[in-house]
């Protein structure tokens, strides 16, 4: 997507659905549960960090879910810079100022659930 800032992209990106096959919570939130990577996840994911980009994972997932979902995460080969947890699964909003020339500072993506982010390109 076009935009004159050439510093690093920040993404913010969903986990269940998004990087990996969703399922119930129930199961996903089960002790020996192992996440199932979608296609093209690992790929993009190398490809935003080699541009530099901070990768921000995102999840509806509580907070007391944090180092299960860590584990699982790192099983599955999934890296990131942060991850914020506990943020709903209800609709989700990012608010940014745009810059004076007018440039759109922000962005949304969405995605339909399981078909992988293989086709986004930031
Ligand atoms: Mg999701």
């Amino acid at each position: 997507m076009s935009c004159m800032d050439n510093r690093p992209k920040t993404i913010f990106c969903d986990i269940d659905g998004t990087l990996v096959k969703h399922v119930p919570p129930n199961i996903a939130q089960s002790p020996d549960f192992e996440m199932e990577l979608l296609d093209g996840t690992i790929d993009k994911l190398l490809e935003w960090d080699k541009l530099g980009y901070n990768i921000i994972l995102t999840t509806g997932r509580k907070e007391g879910l944090r180092d299960l979902t860590e584990k699982q995460l790192q099983k599955a080969g999934i890296f990131y810079d942060q991850l914020i947890m506990g943020i709903g699964g209800g609709v989700r909003y990012l608010i940014n100022d745009n810059k004076p020339e007018g440039d759109n500072t922000a962005f949304c993506i969405c995605i339909e659930r399981n078909k992988g982010i293989q086709d986004v390109n930031i």
